[in-house]
């Protein structure tokens, strides 16, 4: 196949406007599949999570998942949605190796949420309104293997392998209305986009949220159309695009593709295209018409989802503030810059710093220990921090103890070590090994003293000006009294000493 030409991005955003719809599919972390008792879990020995109903067997009557009912409708709530009173599910129907029932148990007419949008910041601070016309349950196919051949795809290989284990893992499909107006930022928008919905169902607790498992897959929509005109163009459908990095290259590169070829006076083909993470291009897939038909008709084996008012109303007092305004509250009220709120944020620190601020220590004591010396720890020992054998509310009083002064920052992360190997918390080890500062006049100017005999000399070069020298003393006494003198205190001492 030929190489597609690109035009420059900055001329095919002057001779057209782009316009996106990103469909996004979410994995659910519940227990069991979404219509039978199988365990949701396909990382397992292939085809061991299967049963009658998932094999789609004749005679196998599927039943709802509650919790995955929930779920969804917790999903619909956070991102506004209307939750619909009572939702179908619809068999839509064909045919692939993967798919044993020979139709997906989906939804269709009745989605369990519709008509919602979430305001969406992209790296510029530009705020786009992403409008979301519905959010649907359906259940997974199976995971085929294509072996023999190279490129990993069907065609080309020598036999291929099906695991039905993933086989009725429940999903969530969420459809974007058309986004228009982003401009020369769609690319970034769409990355921001499913950031965010990544971010939400983390918060909400529903599912893994690791793109890198697939958890959080993303088709990418793409058409361009003169500016000024009013009817849509013709889209591409960009498949499985797992990584942010990626959604944002592969609408780049098919926005300067698509400009490129009507700007030359050729169509585009509505189809799905693959993209190539290594060579950074996409290629043709499928045709795929609005009209494809899949003979969607009502499942006639599963009652309508029909939850409460009672049951919305509570999932809804359940939500969790929204990720993103979260990020700007804390930003705010901890007085972060951009790069030093990404930081935390990528270290997925926020919610311990958040703790450890309520439980008393000041933001930027909290952030410092969380993010130095804790990160540091954890990351020698190739661990995450939340598996580290420390609380907030331990940082907190051992972040208070050296605001107060009682520890400085050296003995602290020997308080730490201690705290980490289990022997207690940050005071008791304190007291327990006697390693509060020592700010008492008498026992600092002993050492001032004995110090100072070694070094005589520095007393005279204090009274020539060159205060500095004080710096030796300090240096031995917090030798001789193992790191727990005040600093401050002593530097006092020997200056008063000199008579300056
Ligand atoms: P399909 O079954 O083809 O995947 P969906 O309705 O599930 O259709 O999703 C289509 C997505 O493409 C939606 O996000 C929709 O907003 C978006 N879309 C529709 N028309 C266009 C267009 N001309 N340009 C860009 N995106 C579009
Ligand atoms: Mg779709
Ligand atoms: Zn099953």
């Amino acid at each position: 196949m030929a190489k597609a030409e690109l035009m420059n991005y900055e001329q095919a955003l002057a001779q057209f406007e782009v316009v996106i719809g990103l469909e996004v599919h979410v994995e659910l972390n519940t227990k069991t599949k979404m219509f039978c008792g199988c365990r949701n879990d396909f990382g397992d020995e292939p085809n061991t999570n299967v049963c009658p109903v998932c094999l789609g067997l004749p005679g196998a009557l599927p039943v709802v998942n509650k919790k995955a009912v929930e779920s969804a409708i917790k999903i619909g709530l956070a991102l506004g949605c209307e939750i619909q009173p009572t939702g179908r599910f619809a068999r839509k129907n064909y045919f692939y190796p993967d798919l044993a029932k020979n139709f997906q148990t989906s939804q269709f007419d009745e989605p369990i949420a519709f008509e919602g949008g979430i305001d969406i910041e992209v790296p510029s601070g530009n705020v786009f309104r992403v409008n979301i016309e519905r959010a649907h349950m359906e259940e997974d196919a199976g995971k085929l293997t294509h072996v023999g051949g190279n490129t990993g795809r069907i065609q080309g290989a020598e036999f291929s392998l099906v695991d039905y284990n993933r086989g009725g893992v429940p999903l969530i499909e969420i459809v974007t209305k058309p986004v228009f107006g982003a401009g020369a930022e769609a690319p970034e928008l769409a990355a921001a986009y499913v950031r965010a919905i990544r971010d939400i169902v983390k918060a909400l607790d529903v599912s893994e949220a690791r793109m890198e498992r697939g958890n959080v897959r993303c088709d990418a929509n793409v058409s361009l159309r003169p500016h000024g005109a009013e009817k849509l163009g013709t889209r591409t459908e960009t498949k499985n695009v797992n990584s942010l990095r990626s959604i944002e290259r592969a609408v780049r590169y098919e926005i300067q593709r698509q400009a490129h070829i009507l700007a030359n006076g050729g169509t585009i083909l509505q189809e799905t295209r693959h993209w190539h993470e290594d060579k950074g291009t996409t290629s043709s897939g499928r045709p795929k018409s609005d009209a494809d038909d899949y003979r969607y008709f009502p499942e006639p084996d599963l009652v309508p989802v029909a939850p409460s008012k009672e049951l919305i109303e509570s999932l809804r007092a359940s939500l969790p503030e929204n990720p993103q305004e979260r990020r700007k509250r804390l930003q705010a009220a901890w007085n972060l810059s951009d790069l030093e709120l990404r930081d935390v944020v990528n270290a997925g620190l926020l919610d311990q710093i958040e703790e450890t601020v309520a439980a008393g220590a000041s933001p930027q004591a909290a952030r410092k220990w969380w993010t130095g010396e804790i990160a540091r720890i954890a990351n020698a020992d190739d661990k995450d921090v939340s598996e580290l054998a420390v609380t907030a509310a331990q940082v907190a009083e051992l972040a208070s103890l050296v605001e107060a002064g009682k520890i400085n920052d050296r003995i602290g992360r020997e308080v730490l070590a201690a705290v980490l190997a289990g022997e207690g918390n940050p005071a008791e080890i304190v007291s327990a090994k006697g390693l509060e500062v020592v700010s008492d006049d008498g026992a600092l100017m002993a050492a001032i003293d004995e110090a100072l005999a070694k070094q005589p000399d520095v007393l005279d070069k204090i009274r020539e000006g060159k205060v500095q020298a004080a710096g030796a003393v300090i240096g031995a006494v917090m030798q001789a009294m193992k790191g727990q003198a005040d600093a401050g205190r002593v530097r006092e001492l020997i200056i008063e000493r000199a008579g300056q």
